[in-house]
């Protein structure tokens, strides 16, 4: 990686100097790696609430030593802080008011989950003052990763209504967010809206007997989402251009999976991709949707060709293929439960000079997402949009220095995040643990202060 910034911080003297000039201190993340603990250390979980209970429960299940209450000193590896049942914003202090005193006693890349309800729920829609305390938890959370040090992330988790944190799509939120899985992910929110999914029955390999395609496969984000679906136990299939296919091949091969060269914005992409898993695999559980281009100018200076390539790409593709999978035609090949996920992008939400085109097209991810959710949760599939930040990249090691500084640093964690955190982020939304979680875009951006 690119980074010398990165190296010199890390280093004795690097340590010294930008800390007396007070520069961005990146530190190492704590990521995944099999055979790892859920995570090391204690875990305090504050509230007196059922959601707390669940918490306490769930994590001692794991493995993991829990406390209720702080002792003076004690170094902790999490907290996980539980809002469920606040009915006022006066409500809030009594947890927060424990927490603070807490993120003193954090050890580096701990984890700081919020546990609370849906402040968009219909059932506080004419209750303004349980609304403002549910709405007061996104607030000082997305505050709280903006005061984490040293690699520690905060996010938080809602509950949608009825849902209780021991459903298995909670659980698994519970698990992702307080896991190495999820390193670069911070300030954001994972909604758990029904009570749907399943524990996997080997949490190492949660996608066995699996089968999982991925476009854009050879290189890049691409590479790293379809080795990880393999090392969590998928078999998989990587799809890329033609004119990608020694690379495509040199990927898929290490992973004993098949390659289809494919252009996906061909009419008849979903049809091939339907007919290679039929023929070689025999069944279809998850597609990630991952190619995706840029052609940047600024709008002024658009010309067709940029803009209609890129929507043709990013988001037309999409739409088609989902279509295509979710044909009557194609039920022998996809069964119940499918699982989609579509690359969105930062810039889909904040924004970016000179990406009007890129930027329509991801934002038109994340709608596509929402609005297909209800037609996957009727066949009991999931489709969700993870929406990655400043990820070092061939792509983003191509921005000049200046521009290339600014967006590595300028996030809660300082630095840019790796291809595989976002392939963590995929791996969990396509795993069974995360069944409660659709039409959701989740970012991992290292809480970005701007669009990537
Ligand atoms: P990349 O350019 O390194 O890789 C993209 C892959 O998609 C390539 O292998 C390419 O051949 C393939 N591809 C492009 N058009 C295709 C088509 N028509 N048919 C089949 N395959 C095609 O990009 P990356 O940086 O790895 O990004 C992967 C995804 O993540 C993209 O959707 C991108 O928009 C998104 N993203 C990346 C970043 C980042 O920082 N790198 C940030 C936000 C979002």
């Amino acid at each position: 990686m690119n980074d010398p910034y990165g190296s010199f911080v890390s280093s004795a003297l690097g340590k010294r100097v930008t800390g007396a000039l007070g520069l961005p201190q990146p530190v190492e993340l704590r990521r995944y790696e099999p055979g790892q603990p859920l995570i090391t250390g204690t875990v305090l979980v504050l509230g007196a609430t059922p959601a707390a209970d669940a918490a306490r429960g769930l994590l001692t299940a794991a493995g993991v030593q829990v406390v209720s209450e702080r002792a003076e000193g004690a170094r902790l590896a999490g907290v996980v802080a539980c809002f469920d049942g606040v009915r006022a914003p006066s409500e809030l202090s009594a947890v927060a008011l424990e927490l603070g005193p807490a993120l003193r006693q954090l050890g580096s890349s701990a984890r700081v989950v919020t546990v609370f309800e849906d402040p968009e729920d219909p059932s506080v829609a004419a209750d303004p003052a349980a609304r403002a305390a549910r709405q007061g938890v996104v607030g000082l959370t997305r505050s709280l990763g903006k005061e984490m040090r040293r690699g520690g992330t905060a996010n938080g988790l809602i509950l949608g209504s009825g849902v209780p944190l021991t459903a298995p799509g909670a659980a698994g939120a519970l698990r992702f967010l307080l896991s190495g899985r999820s390193a670069f992910v911070s300030g954001q929110f994972l909604p758990v809206t029904t009570a749907d999914g399943s524990t996997p029955a080997d949490l190492a390999r949660p996608l066995e007997g699996k089968v999982a395609v991925v476009t854009g496969a050879a290189r890049g984000i691409g590479a790293a989402i379809i080795a990880t679906l393999a090392r969590d136990g998928a078999r998989v299939v990587g799809v890329d251009v033609p004119a990608a296919g020694d690379a495509l091949a040199g990927v898929v091969n290490k992973l004993g999976g098949t390659a289809l060269a494919l252009d996906i914005t061909a009419p008849d992409a979903g049809a091939r991709i339907l007919e290679h898993c039929r023929t070689r695999h025999g069944r279809m559980d998850i597609v990630v949707h991952n190619a995706g281009i840029t052609r940047d100018k600024l709008l002024a200076n658009m010309d067709a060709a940029r803009w209609d390539s890129v929507l043709a790409v990013n988001t037309s593709s999409q739409l088609a293929m989902n279509a295509a999978f979710l044909a009557e035609d194609a039920r022998d090949v996809v069964g119940e439960g499918l699982r989609i996920v579509g690359l969105a992008s930062t810039s889909g939400i904040a924004g970016n000079r000179g990406q009007t085109n890129y930027a329509a097209s991801k934002a038109g991810v994340m709608g596509l997402t929402s609005a297909t959710a209800p037609m996957l949760a009727e066949r009991g599939g999931t489709i969700n949009a993870v929406a990655p930040g400043f990820i070092e990249t061939e792509m983003t090691a191509k921005i000049p220095l200046a521009t290339r500084e600014l967006g590595r640093r300028l996030n809660s964690l300082q630095q840019g995040g790796r291809p595989q955190d976002v392939a963590e982020a995929i791996a969990y939304l396509v795993s069974d643990g995360a069944g409660g979680t659709n039409g959701a875009t989740l970012r991992v951006c290292g809480q970005a202060i701007m669009g990537a």
